[in-house]
């Protein structure tokens, strides 16, 4: 579904590459993690993907499309196959949990009646069912971190791109969280996740991709964080 061929990207004013030369493919349905340390390349791979940036040598294919080809609109619709999941929530603040997911299909259009049932559909997923009046300061970053999901999920997104989303919190959300994410996998979704939560991938046991100063060092089925282990 997702090909990426030889990409580089070097951002302006830039000495090094934050990616240099790398190629993988994502089937449909799949589970992938990135890993590797800070300033790796994960979050400019998670970009590109997004077409919020482009490479600058190399190319991103989807569904064997060129995405630098992308026109404004056909643009518009790859960003709305994809649901993005940050590591700071990016929660509206005066908005409550209800609100929030109502939003991301308030601004594609969807009518008050498609936003009644899909939104408590997707905080019931995420195990938010109940919370809908709550405001974001009234949650854990847990259940932030959940409406963010479920943000994410409500518009039946074909991917689910998430960078760092378990890094502002501790180990036992982290891993409930990691538990959801594979629960909307076998569902369907194709999930890529960028992490440094090591002790979470080498308990998943799925795709691992390894980033180190922009190279591609390692691409494992049912990898770990580390491959000494
Ligand atoms: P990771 O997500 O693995 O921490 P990033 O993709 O964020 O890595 O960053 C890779 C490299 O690219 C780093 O050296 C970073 O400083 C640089 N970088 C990332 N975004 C930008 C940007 N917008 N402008 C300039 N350099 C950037």
């Amino acid at each position: 579904m997702i090909e990426i061929r030889d990409v580089k990207k070097l951002y302006s004013g830039m000495a090094t590459p934050a990616l240099a030369g790398v190629s993988l493919e994502i089937e449909r349905g799949e589970f992938v993690f990135l890993v590797g340390p800070s300033g790796a390349g994960k979050s400019t791979l998670i970009k590109l993907i997004f077409c919020e940036q482009k490479p600058s040598s190399g190319s991103v294919y989807f569904w064997g499309k060129n995405t630098s080809s992308f026109k404004e609109a056909e643009l518009l619709k790859h960003r709305r196959r994809m649901g993005m999941v940050f590591q700071d929530f990016r929660l509206l603040k005066q908005k409550t949990v209800f609100e929030n997911v109502a939003f991301a299909l308030e601004v594609v259009g969807k009518s008050p009646k498609v936003i009644r049932e899909k939104v408590p559909a997707a905080l019931e997923k995420v195990g938010l069912a109940g919370k809908e009046k709550s405001f974001p300061m009234e949650l854990s970053g847990g259940e932030q971190q959940r409406v963010g999901i479920a943000r994410a999920i409500v518009k039946d997104p074909l991917i689910i791109l998430a960078d760092e989303p378990t890094g502002n919190l501790d180990r036992d959300n982290s891993r409930q969280l990691m538990d959801l994410f594979a629960r909307i996998n076998e569902g369907g979704t194709t999930v890529i996740i960028a992490t440094h939560a090591y002790d979470v991938v080498d308990r998943m046991k799925k795709r691992v991709v390894a980033l180190e100063a922009g190279q591609l060092i390692r691409d494992e089925q049912r990898g770990s964080y580390d491959d000494e282990y």
